[in-house]
């Protein structure tokens, strides 16, 4: 663990685009903490579904997706990186 918390770093949300009908989830977004959320990366998890996550379609059943699962997550200044990593 780190001694002190460096002060340019902060709080982001990360969350689950997840399909409304069959309840996949096809992409992860995170952003900074804040009404609305804003997410600064969106990372999609097959590169061939990149575009259908870009139009907030699911690429399966062209269902909507929604964010789901918050969770909030630490980011340190120069180190982009979630500090908690995902178990699941
Ligand atoms: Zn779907």
């Amino acid at each position: 663990m780190p001694k002190h918390v460096d002060p340019h770093g902060g709080w982001e949300v990360r969350l689950d685009l997840e399909c409304v009908l069959c309840t996949r989830t096809v992409a992860t977004a995170q952003g900074p903490a804040g009404q609305p959320f804003v997410p600064t990366s969106i990372r999609v998890r097959r590169p061939e579904h990149v575009e259908a996550v870009q139009q907030r379609r699911c690429p399966y059943c062209s269902g909507g997706l929604w964010l789901q699962n918050r969770e909030d997550v630490y980011v340190y200044a120069g180190q982009r990186q979630p500090r908690i990593a995902r178990v699941s």
